[in-house]
């Protein structure tokens, strides 16, 4: 994203105040300064809008609250998640497993806090490059929590203590979401955590409940898992991983348990206390049953995130939020207000980052064009476990349940070559296809770099291909990508 953005620079803005400090312009809002677009959130849906806006000439502010920009995503989400999950799974392959790969190493230690170090320094890079974007591109960045206090009026509470009132033509709401939080536990980011304190643990627990199966807590589980805890996922449904295909959750969760997590499914979470510096949790059956009381020296909550509009002032303009606190929007990603837009985890559909891009992209096009587009039935999911699981478009339930007929084409990693000669061949690739028109309808894969591979399939998808397609292309061998080949 940062390359493409940064090759498409225009210089067609209209510049807003500027001033110059140590040689490098910056770009400040005047209070009513009136903006073509203000852009309300610095996340991946806020900065990615903001900086589209302004390449295609629009006069652009973006109000972030948060001091750093790139959103939830940056700060305390994708990156620094990933960061961990590299970082220890390279720690736990030299511990466990270069021996029998003929690399003698010894004394392998933990330096947590180092680990630590090397995320931080990661998301610090990462977020201070948007500031750079920002300053090439002339988005004008407001530091502070943005609030409406008309239909074409924000007024930002600055971080430095100043309040300011921006005008705008046009306004996108792009604010994110936050975990979900669990009535009964209180979070204190020490013991009982959500996915931002379970980044930064200061010491790894010798026993971590992770109260939620989904994408989140299987990554957190696995990272602190890795690193040496005994972890127990706690899941309310039958299965993990919510929305994976149900034949690959079941496989997935196999290949987790053999890995060491364990995991109570049907069980639901009553309450927590704190004694001691453990905490006891009380769970009984989904179902209803005997109640069971679990220890850990860490709990994480992640059961989920929820739309953020807190003092957003959505009251003041008449902007309405749906039952699960989504703000509403048409297909063109217009409020009540057709001139305030909505995107990202705020809003309908998945909360995922680039889902939030494309969006941000898109609803830029509306203002600027009138027309712009995502195409919802390809955008991919990958949980960044080893081995990775990727999914795009629908699972076999969903197609089975639409009464289309379908065929399934299926291949393992154990029969690739490239996965076999890295002794790294768990997983398995599935595509399902409509069996009349061949057209592929979904793709799922556990393997290592299924995350990297499912690109192929969305593209596939994007262009409406037929697994024959696929399995006609050319892929350079020994890659993995040919069990995606074998499988269409
Ligand atoms: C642990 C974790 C791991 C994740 N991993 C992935 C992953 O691997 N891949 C993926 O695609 N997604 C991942 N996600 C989800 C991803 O982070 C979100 O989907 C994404 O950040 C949503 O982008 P957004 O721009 O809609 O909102 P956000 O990123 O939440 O950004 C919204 C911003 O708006 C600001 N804001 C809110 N209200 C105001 C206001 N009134 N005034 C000014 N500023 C305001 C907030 O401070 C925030 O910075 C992960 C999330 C978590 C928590």
């Amino acid at each position: 994203m940062f390359q493409i953005i940064s090759k498409q620079i225009t210089s067609k803005v209209t510049r807003p105040a500027s001033f110059k400090v140590f040689g490098r312009r910056f770009y400040a809002a005047t209070s009513g300064e009136e903006f073509d677009t203000v852009v309300i959130g610095g996340g991946p849906g806020g900065y990615v809008a903001a900086i589209k806006a302004a390449q295609l000439g629009l006069k652009t502010a973006c109000i972030e609250r948060r001091g750093t920009l790139g959103g939830t995503c940056l700060n305390v989400g994708c990156i620094p998640s990933k960061a961990m999950l590299n970082n220890s799974h390279i720690y736990h392959q030299t511990k466990h497993e270069l021996k029998d790969r003929g690399i003698d190493v010894s004394d392998v230690k933990l330096n947590l806090t180092t680990m630590l170090k090397a995320k931080d320094k990661a998301v610090t890079g990462l977020t201070r490059g948007i500031e750079g974007l920002f300053k090439k591109n002339k988005v004008t960045y407001v530091k502070g929590h943005g609030k409406f206090v008309g239909v074409n009026e924000i007024e930002v509470d600055g971080l430095d203590g100043n309040k300011t009132t921006l005008k705008a033509k046009n306004i996108i709401i792009a604010t994110g979401s936050e975990p979900t939080p669990f009535k009964g536990l209180e979070v204190d980011e020490k013991q009982i955590v959500t996915s931002t304190g379970a980044l930064s643990l200061e010491k790894v627990p010798e026993k971590m409940i992770v109260i939620g199966g989904g994408i989140i807590g299987l990554e957190l589980g696995s990272v602190w898992q890795r690193l040496g805890a005994d972890v127990t996922v706690v899941e309310f449904l039958d299965a993990i991983g919510a929305g994976m295909d149900g034949e690959l959750a079941k496989s997935f969760s196999k290949i987790l348990q053999k890995q060491g997590l364990k995991f109570k499914l049907n069980t639901k979470v009553i309450d927590a206390t704190k004694k001691d510096n453990k905490v006891y949790v009380n769970v009984e059956p989904a179902k209803g049953g005997n109640k069971e009381t679990l220890e850990a020296d860490v709990v994480l909550v992640s059961i989920g995130r929820r739309p953020y509009t807190e003092n957003l002032g959505l009251e003041n303009v008449g902007i309405e939020v749906d039952e699960r606190g989504r703000v509403k929007i048409d297909s063109q990603f217009r409020t009540d207000k057709p001139h305030i837009r909505c995107i990202g985890d705020v809003t309908y559909g998945a909360m995922l980052a680039h889902k939030a891009e494309e969006e941000g992209i898109a609803a830029v096009e509306f203002i600027k064009a009138g027309y712009g587009h995502v195409n919802y039935d390809a955008i991919p999911s990958v949980i960044y476990t080893h081995p990775e699981v990727a999914w795009c478009g629908k699972t076999e339930e969903a197609v089975k349940a639409s009464n289309k007929p379908y065929r399934v084409g299926t291949f393992p990693f154990a029969a690739n070559s490239r996965a076999r000669t890295n002794d790294d061949s768990e997983g398995i690739v599935k595509i399902i296809s409509d069996s009349e028109t061949d057209q592929i309808l979904g793709v799922h894969i556990i393997g290592p770099n299924a995350g990297e591979m499912i690109a192929e399939a969305v593209l596939a998808m994007e262009y409406g291909a037929s697994s024959e397609d696929i399995a006609r292309t050319c892929h350079a061998h020994p890659t993995l990508s040919e069990a995606l080949k074998e499988a269409g």
